[in-house]
């Protein structure tokens, strides 16, 4: 068997494309332009091209974007500051803080400080205890990417067993959260999962993997997977992003484990694209939520 490959690029594309129908429709109706706000602190340069493709994608979807720039030697306090002024500035609907911060900085102080109601990455703790309880406000925006892909492949999750290997914040947990809930806005396939977490610390990990029908790899470590470790059939996801001889690649030994799988993301042009699409998403549900409190108010 060899996989069918999920097409992450034309499924973001797509995301984009419909997204950009949504707020032009918006703003026909009076709506305000959504505007997302990037706080970059330090030169670090794989942080400054994240941050110029989300500003571009933005662009691309009819989004405002401002970047707001601090040098590495800002402290924290002065970062809680930028933070409250774009929490208290209505043209801004959502704000991002790219990571990693400076080793100075207190990263949870900072993003524990972003409005919840802005917080379109989904890190704050009334954004993920709002997951856990399965009301999310927003849907971190790689699992949720992950979950787009499956859904448009029709891979349906409700029963099956998803492993997940590796559980940081912004990847491993909050896809694990989603996945065992019984709706998270695709219907109930998509959702349901029996779901294992697995990181450093499992013992003998390939005896793990190898029960998944739907294996997620969002470690960071190239060829972790390897071809004996997926069950034939299953599902791989591969989140990973490793650069190996100035080429990107996944957590997922490629060749090998496409003659096994059913399905298969490519590294790059997986998982990748699809986060920044619903980045944006998220962006404009804020958008969507800030206009219906402020009407409601001036209805009061
Ligand atoms: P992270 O915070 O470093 O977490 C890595 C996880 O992998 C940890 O839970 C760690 O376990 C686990 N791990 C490390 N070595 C392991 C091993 N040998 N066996 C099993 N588990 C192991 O990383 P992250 O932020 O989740 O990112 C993971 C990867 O995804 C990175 O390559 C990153 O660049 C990529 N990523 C991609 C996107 C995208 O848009 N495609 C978005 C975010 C991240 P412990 O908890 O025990 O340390």
């Amino acid at each position: 068997m060899t996989a069918q490959i999920l097409d992450g690029k034309e499924t973001a594309r797509l995301l984009r494309e419909e997204l950009s129908v949504e707020v032009e429709k918006w703003r026909a109706e009076g709506g305000p332009q959504p505007t997302l706000a990037a706080v970059l602190v330090g030169d670090d340069p794989a942080s400054q091209v994240y941050v110029r493709n989300k500003e571009r994608a933005c662009g691309q979807v009819g989004m405002a974007s401002r970047l707001i720039r601090r040098s590495d030697t800002t402290s924290t306090s002065e970062l809680l500051d930028v933070l409250h002024e774009l929490n208290e500035d209505s043209q801004v609907h959502g704000i991002l803080v790219q990571l990693p911060l400076p080793k100075a900085i207190d990263t949870h102080r900072v993003l524990d400080a972003v409005a919840a109601s802005k917080d379109v990455d989904a890190f704050c703790p009334e954004n993920v205890g709002l997951l856990v309880q399965g009301r999310p406000r927003f849907l971190p925006c790689t699992p949720h990417g992950v979950v787009n892909l499956l859904a448009r492949y029709r891979i349906e999750l409700a029963g099956r067993h998803v492993v997940i290997v590796g559980r940081s914040e912004i990847v491993g947990k909050p896809l694990a959260n989603m996945l065992v809930q019984r709706d998270i806005g695709f219907g109930p396939k998509y959702a349901n999962a029996t779901v294992t977490i697995c990181h450093s610390q499992s013992a003998d990990l390939a005896s793990m993997t190898r029960q998944a029908d739907v294996l997620v790899a969002a470690v960071g470590r190239p060829c972790l997977i390897t071809v004996d470790m997926v069950k034939p059939g299953a599902v791989v996801v591969d989140v990973g992003i490793n650069r190996v001889d100035e080429k990107l690649v996944g957590d997922v030994d490629f060749a090998a484990v496409r003659e096994v799988a059913s399905f298969i993301t490519p590294v790059p042009g997986g998982v990748g694209p699809l986060t920044i699409a619903m980045l944006l998403r998220n962006n404009f549900t804020a958008c969507e939520l800030q206009q219906a409190v402020g009407d409601a108010t001036i209805a009061n």
